[in-house]
This record gives structure tokens, C-alpha cells and sequence, in this order.
């Protein structure tokens, strides 16, 4: 079945309007009609399946036949800090990573790296929009949210079970092995670091502040690469 975001979902009621993008694909670009099924999800975990009640370009009226929370969300809440990529890569990051499990993403801004964030939201907007599709491409009812870009040096590591640094210097702790010294944990953040990699006191601020520097392998793997290399670990791990 066809999925679409409805965002505000009224979660009580059992008529669901579509507007904008939405209702303009379903109607203009789909051309489905009254009668035609589709699964509707709400971003925050919620799908439905709905029937089309009435289908104008601008407005898509839909009656709501069953609603359940959505099964495609892993045990493990896996939060990327991906300090920011060059130009256009952060939108493969996170489209991949949303595929792959990822609870949120939050572009992150250390020292050695090249771009600076724009001070405007289009860019941000256009992230989560990358996110909203990836979800809703993959199944997903969760639409993991991409924060405002943060100073590496200010995030907020508190309300995780585990802090993983992915560390090119790391020579010894694999992630295999970081993971099972710490069965079960439900809150894990996975920090990436951009294309020039951490300076030495960066890491060592974040294990400081109780976080783990582990190996992803033998070789270097590219900025862009190494959070989806991370994540579908971690799933590995981790999923039942
Ligand atoms: N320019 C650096 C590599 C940076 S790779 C160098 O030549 O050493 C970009 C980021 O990906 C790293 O900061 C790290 O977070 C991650 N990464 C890449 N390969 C890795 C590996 N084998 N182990 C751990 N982290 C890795």
C-alpha cells in the first residue's frame, strides 16, 4: 500500500485531511481516487490504513479503517552526532541512516571542519524533508527528527547509556566489543567525525565526559561511510 505522511494526525478522530505535497501526489501525481487505500503515518510512530474519501488537488479527504503503532522501529534508540560533511554529503548520511534505524540525527560542528552551518534553517528543512521521504520510503511511521547544528565541544551527552566516539586512532576496542560490555542498553549516541577527523583533545573531551572511543576496522572509512557502517553494526548487535 502507498504511505503518506499526515502530519498532526488527529490521533482521536477518524478523518484525516491531506494538504500541500501530500494531497497533490495522491491526487495530481497518483491520480487515486474515492475508495482507493493507503497507509498514512504520522512521524511520531503512528500508521493508519484509510480509505480516500474525496480527492481534490489542494485536499485529500481520507476515513481511517485501522490504526497501530508502527513495527519497523528497533529495540535500540541509535542517535548520530555527524559533524558536519562537504557539501551535499549530509544528505546521503542521512538518508542511509534513517534506512538503517537511526533515532535522530544532530549535525555537529568540530574543529577541523570545512563547512560552517548557515546560520538559515532552508538547510535544516530541507534535511528533516530528506528524513520525512527516507521513513516513509522504508517503512518507517517514526520520522526521526535532524536537530539544529550543535558545537562539538557543547553537546549534550546526558540521557545516554552508552557514548561511542568513532575514533581513527583507536587501535584497540573494537565496537563488538564496546557493545557487548554493555548488553541491553536502550540509548546509544554514535559521534562521527568530518572528513579531517578529530584532533586528539577533542576526543579526549568526549571521553571525559563518558564516552568511548572504538574502532569500525582496519581500514579508514569515509566520513559519510562510517555512521551507516556504525549503524548497521550496532543493529546487527543489537536487534532481536
Ligand atoms: N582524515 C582522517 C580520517 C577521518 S575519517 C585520517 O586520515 O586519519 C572520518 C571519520 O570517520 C573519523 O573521524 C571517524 O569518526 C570515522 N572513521 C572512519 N574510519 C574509522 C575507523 N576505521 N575506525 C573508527 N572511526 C572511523
Amino acid at each position: 500500500m502507498r504511505r503518506f505522511f499526515a502530519e498532526n494526525m488527529e490521533l482521536a478522530g477518524d478523518t484525516v485531511v491531506l494538504t500541500g505535497d501530500e494531497a497533490r501526489h495522491v491526487s495530481a501525481v497518483l491520480r487515486m481516487q474515492a475508495g482507493d487505500r493507503v497507509l498514512l503515518i504520522d512521524g511520531a510512530g503512528t500508521e493508519c490504513e484509510a480509505e480516500i474519501v474525496s480527492s481534490k488537488e489542494d485536499r485529500v479527504e481520507l476515513r481511517v479503517t485501522a490504526r497501530r503503532e508502527g513495527q519497523a522501529e528497533p529495540e535500540t534508540k541509535v542517535t548520530l552526532f555527524q559533524c558536519l560533511p562537504k557539501q551535499g554529503k549530509m544528505e546521503v548520511v542521512i538518508q542511509k541512516c534513517v534506512e538503517l534505524g537511526v533515532h535522530a540525527v544532530v549535525p555537529a560542528v568540530s574543529r577541523r571542519c570545512v563547512v560552517k552551518p548557515s546560520g538559515n534553517d532552508n538547510k535544516l528543512t530541507r534535511w528533516n524533508k530528506v528524513s520525512q521521504e527516507a521513513a516513509k520510503q522504508c517503512g518507517r511511521a517514526f520520522v526521526p527528527e535532524v536537530m539544529r547544528p550543535v558545537s562539538l565541544d557543547k553537546i549534550d551527552l546526558s540521557g545516554y547509556g552508552l557514548v561511542l566516539l568513532a575514533y581513527e586512532n583507536e587501535s584497540e576496542r573494537s565496537l563488538k566489543q564496546a557493545l557487548r560490555e554493555r548488553p541491553g542498553v536502550s540509548d546509544i549516541a554514535i559521534i562521527i567525525g568530518p572528513e579531517g577527523g578529530f584532533e586528539p583533545a577533542e576526543a579526549e573531551d568526549i571521553v571525559k565526559k563518558g564516552g568511548v572511543t572504538v574502532s569500525l576496522g582496519k581500514r579508514i572509512l569515509r566520513t559519510e561511510t562510517a555512521g551507516m557502517a556504525m549503524l548497521a553494526q550496532i543493529m546487527y548487535e543489537t536487534e532481536s
